[in-house]
């Protein structure tokens, strides 16, 4: 009997091995889909990680024999302790008498992974320390991971008769239908699922024709209409028989047909553009990274745009990666209308069977040549991938938090560029510590683009002291009277403002309401976690702890107390003020909706609305025209935020978010309110300084350990009992000080400490560029799964985060 190595969708480290019946031997290959049994009634789709062959026992490094395995997905981590799970590569003793189980089928002729992919799964479970089924889990579209397969199929879809595709038309069919209350349901169930009821502009777009990349209106299958109505087919036939509604027929995801390659010409780049672009060209013969570092609106996409037509022009395919709320309309256009049925579009907002799609395309004949993504779309095949392009590299959602694996998407992209022998461009205004050290050290090619298309001028920032404004009493609300009244001038001269919020500013912590001043750990350069219910003040980074104090040991005033306020409020204080201003608001609860995030952008772009308020979302590579001012509300939160890497987060949102203003035409002013006026992060932003503002922080994480000279690992510990992950913590933490001494800070609590009913340790864990991260990360793995092995612990969950952000 031959045997081979499966990975299996269950967050359970390593592979499982399984018997090959002869008539499939033939079949297997590295690369395809097995359906194999689990347990004792599961099955589950697999993927073949190495090739048939004898399996001697005695030589084996043994993996789990699924026989006696008594896991399930969910409850995995309460049963590992009394499993035989093994991570890969553990040598165990040799087990005889095993009976391995048989695969049940071959789902596949040819591997759904090409090498590379499945090279870079390895990578992903190896660096990031997650179990190699949790990469399989986020890799792969879900379609190719059921159990029945991914056919295409015909679907049958529903859209609104030309005649009726205006508002008054529409009103004309709805009162034609008073009498036949089933039908009119059925009609604005359309109108709401299509989004139309929500935004009556969509009424021009026609689903028929339109490249569905850039489409807003919802596509509505027959089915999806029938069942959220209850509707029978001849009630519907109706509303097809009034020429209402009609129907039209198309392959789910629909991948190359009847999109228009509408390919313009390529835009001629200006001087600065050339030789930036020559200069990429020159680092790229050197370098396998290089970093674009140009100022907001500098061309960058122009420049992206050449690089990828000649990789076309050389054969080669380009993986393109934005952050996922970076993906607009705006920029999924632009590159459409270069590339056309080249582009392949793939992220979240898309189906699963358009995923699955694209993923088979990848592997067919007639790839495409590009790819626009989000982070997932690094696990994507390749079949000669030649550029990776990783646009507004800094973004820190690049790194996927939750679950595992906790991948960043740069890392991972220029590990598979890598293996391709593909070059990789990071372009940024404000690059990553990281790259920019990277940078500097010679090991990334770098080109510096310091000049604005058209040689439209950097905005003019304006700081705002709000601390003496409170003082005077001259603040409304969160507003200086010099934001308002430049907000003011920008409403009444018909351009617009954008005010901005920080997200973080809900994050808890106090500070002192006469002084400004915040409570800061003494052992590390971060603000403390303001624990409420206990009136407690932490650090994350070294568990350092406090009472609040009763006065400011600043200024003596007893007026300390919690902060934070949001953007909804500022919405409703900025109505007060502007009854007239059309206003709109983004964040995470406005965007909740599908296509809510590009209807907000576009009535802002078309003018509809003039006033946005919003998050750090209205900082993502948008290009608006008529922005004169942007108000930052609030830097302190960003500056006071719990995090070492507070003032890199700080710098780069204010410097990205004033990007917004004056793109076009007229030198844009931004108002930045602060209570840390002096500070010099404050004045780098100002002065758009990234050098000075590198310098300084460089100085800091020297001294205090941090990247980019240190490597991070946060180890978390879980468990239902706060008691028991106490202890459990504790005892990790005197067993990883066995070896790494002081490289380990803590346990303490997160600012978070439960989550999902379970409650939390973490553990900080710096080492020092040159260790040997393998031998590292193999005692690490060696630890964890002695503290999950002991019963006492019962089900505790230990992981870690790597190259945490
Ligand atoms: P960045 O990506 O650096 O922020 P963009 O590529 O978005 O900059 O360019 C800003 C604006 O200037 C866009 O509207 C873009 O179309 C325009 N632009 C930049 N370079 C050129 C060019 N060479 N020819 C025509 N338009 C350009
Ligand atoms: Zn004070
Ligand atoms: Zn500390």
């Amino acid at each position: 009997m031959n045997y081979i190595e499966v990975i299996l969708p269950l967050p359970l480290e390593g592979t499982f091995t399984y018997a090959v019946p002869e008539v499939m031997e033939k079949k297997v290959q590295i690369g395809v889909r097995v359906l194999v049994p689990f347990g004792k009634t599961k099955m589950y789709v697999g993927v073949c990680n190495s090739m048939p062959a004898p399996l001697n026992i005695d030589e084996t490094e043994a993996k789990t024999e699924p026989t006696e395995t008594k896991i399930e997905p969910t409850t995995a981590k309460v049963e590992l302790t009394t499993t035989k799970v093994e991570p890969t590569g553990a040598k165990t003793k040799p087990r005889k008498s095993v009976n391995y189980k048989e695969i049940l089928s071959v789902m596949d002729n040819e591997p759904v992974l090409l090498p590379q992919q499945l090279r870079l799964w390895h990578w992903v479970a190896d660096y990031y320390m997650s179990p190699l089924g949790d990469v399989y889990k986020a890799a792969l579209p879900s379609g190719l991971k059921a159990e029945d397969g991914y056919r295409p199929k015909m679907e049958t879809y529903v859209c609104l008769d030309e005649r009726y595709r205006n508002e008054q038309a529409l009103h004309i069919a709805l009162d034609s239908l008073k009498r036949a209350t089933k039908q009119q349901k059925i009609l604005i169930a359309y109108l709401e699922l299509s989004g139309i009821a929500a935004d009556a502009t969509l009424l021009l777009e026609d689903v028929t024709t339109t490249n569905v990349d850039t489409l807003r209106l919802k596509r509505v299958t027959q089915e999806e209409l029938l069942n959220t109505t209850h509707s029978t087919i001849t009630l519907f036939r109706n509303l097809i028989d009034k020429h209402i509604l009609r129907t039209y027929q198309r392959e789910v995801g629909r991948l190359g047909c009847g999109e228009t390659a509408d390919e313009e010409r390529i835009k001629p780049l200006n001087e600065a553009q050339t030789t930036a672009y020559n200069q990429l060209l020159l680092q790229m013969m050197s370098h396998n990274v290089t970093l674009l570092h140009g100022v907001t609106s500098s061309g960058k996409t122009e420049i992206y745009i050449h690089l990828i037509q000649k990789a076309i022009n050389d054969h080669q395919q380009v993986l393109y990666l934005l952050p996922e709320i970076a993906l607009t309309v705006q920029i999924m256009e632009r590159l459409k209308r270069v590339f056309g049925h080249r582009l392949g579009i793939y992220h979240s907002r898309y189906s699963d069977a358009e995923r699955v799609e694209i993923w088979q395309k990848q592997l067919s004949a007639h790839p495409y040549d590009v790819i626009l993504g989000a982070r997932s779309a690094v696990f994507l095949p390749f079949k000669q991938l030649g550029l990776v392009i990783i646009d507004e590299e800094h973004e820190t959602s690049f790194k996927q938090q939750d679950p595992a694996p906790r991948y960043h998407a740069r890392s991972a992209a220029i590990v598979l560029a890598q293996m391709y022998g593909a070059k990789t461009l990071l372009g940024t205004a404000t690059p990553s510590m990281e790259s920019y050290y990277n940078a500097q050290q010679g090991k990334y090619g770098m080109v510096t683009l310091a000049t604005r298309y058209q040689d439209i001028q950097m905005p003019e920032i304006e700081v705002v002291d709000v601390k003496d404004l409170q003082r005077r009493k001259m603040m409304k609300s969160m507003f200086s009277p010099r934001l308002l009244a430049a907000v003011r001038t920008a409403l009444e001269n018909g351009e617009q403002a954008i005010l901005f919020q920080n997200r973080r500013g809900f994050a808890p912590m106090v500070e002192c309401h006469v002084c400004g001043w915040v409570p800061k750990c003494p052992n590390c350069d971060v603000s403390l976690t303001y624990h409420k219910n206990m009136s407690l003040l932490t650090c994350h980074y070294c568990g350092y702890t406090y009472r609040v104090p009763d006065h400011c040991p600043n200024c003596e005033s007893k007026e300390i107390r919690g902060r934070g306020y949001g953007t909804e409020k500022i919405e409703d204080e900025i109505m007060n003020i502007f009854p007239e201003a059309r206003v709109s608001r983004m964040d995470l609860d406005t965007t909740r909706t599908k296509n809510a995030y590009e209807r907000i952008i576009n009535d802002f772009s078309s003018g509809k609305t003039n006033l946005l308020i919003g998050t750090q979302m209205i900082s993502k590579g948008l290009d608006f025209d008529k922005v004169s001012v942007v108000g930052i509300l609030n830097a302190d939160t960003m500056l006071n935020y719990p995090d070492f890497r507070s003032y890199e987060h700080a710098f780069m949102m204010m410097s990205q978010v004033s990007g917004r203003a004056g793109r076009k035409g007229k030198r844009g002013l931004v108002i930045l309110q602060t209570k840390n006026h002096d500070l010099p992060v404050i004045q780098q932003v100002v002065r758009n300084d990234y050098s000075g503002f590198y310098a300084s922080l460089l100085e800091e994480r020297k001294e205090f350990h941090y990247p980019p000279f240190y490597h991070l690992v946060y180890v978390y510990l879980k468990h239902r009992n706060d008691d028991t992950v106490n202890s459990a913590a504790l005892e990790m933490g005197s067993r990883l000080r066995e070896l790494f001494g002081t490289r380990v800070l803590g346990p303490d609590k997160p600012a978070v400490a439960r989550i999902k009913t379970l409650h939390i340790r973490k553990i900080v864990l710096k080492l020092e560029n040159g260790l040997d991260y393998r031998l590292a990360k193999n005692y690490l793995r060696q630890v964890k799964d002695a503290m999950m092995a002991e019963k006492r612990y019962g089900a505790l969950t230990v992981y870690y985060d790597v190259d945490p952000l």
